[in-house]
């Protein structure tokens, strides 16, 4: 079923592609596995994914050395500040930076751990009081303030839209992210690119293509619906 369903996440998003004059390969699909058995994240490796998504950093230790080397990881839940060591060596991007304090110690360990982390700002775009992310009105300022620090690269953008049931409601956020992403671009700051821009998941990733997604990051539509006991 993982198979098949990447197959079709992936037709839709050349299709999605198309519309927008844009070329697939611009668009990173990362296959959201949080909560999901290690055998279904093989299903999906075998099948040719390679960038896997997780909100916990639990989750991320445990799978991590399960799965093949070559797996980017992405950590897309909301990271607090004393779990970043375990995982600034593990995962190639870090989506979910909303504070000048957690980008300070994710630059922090990952000196220790000699290493650099790409990181993507999160922005609360519709401003919800029930989710994680710095206000738009904010970015330019974290994003001056992160990337004076060590070890770190600001690369882009991410965000979570609301949850609709028409797609087409969340254009105009995807569309102002883009926007803010332009805003920030030509401010030419030293040590950040806008090259990436995180948004779209199951209900919207279409959407969020045609608005100037780079990397959208789909978990049902690839592994089913998630239990949570
Ligand atoms: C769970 C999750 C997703 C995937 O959600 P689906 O609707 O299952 O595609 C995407 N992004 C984040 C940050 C998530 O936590």
């Amino acid at each position: 079923m993982v198979k098949e369903n990447l197959a079709q996440v992936r037709e839709n998003i050349r299709k999605a592609c198309e519309r927008a004059g844009r070329p697939p390969k611009e668009v990173t699909l990362i296959s959201v596995s949080k909560t999901k058995p290690v055998p279904m994240l093989e299903e999906a490796y075998a099948a040719g994914s390679r960038d896997f998504g997780e909100n916990k950093v639990q989750e991320i230790m445990d799978k991590y050395p399960q799965l093949p080397g070559d797996i980017r990881w992405h950590m897309i839940g909301h990271l607090q500040r004393n779990k970043v060591k375990y995982i600034v060596d593990k995962v190639s991007l870090i989506h979910s930076v909303d504070s000048l304090r957690l980008a300070q110690e994710i630059s922090s360990q990952a000196g220790k751990k000699q290493v650099d982390v790409d990181i993507l700002l999160e922005v609360n775009i519709a401003g919800e009081e029930s989710k994680f992310g710095i206000a738009r009105e904010d970015a330019i300022r974290l994003v001056q303030e992160a990337a004076a620090l060590p070890h770190i690269h600001v690369k882009g953008l991410m965000t979570i839209a609301p949850f609709v049931s028409d797609p087409e409601d969340n254009r105009q956020y995807f569309r102002q992210i883009r926007e803010l992403s332009v805003d920030i671009e030509q401010k030419n700051i030293d040590n950040v690119n806008m090259s990436v821009l995180s948004m779209g998941m199951t209900g919207d990733y279409m959407v969020a293509i045609e608005e100037g997604a780079t990397m959208v990051r789909v978990g049902t539509g690839i592994f089913g619906e998630r239990n949570y006991g």
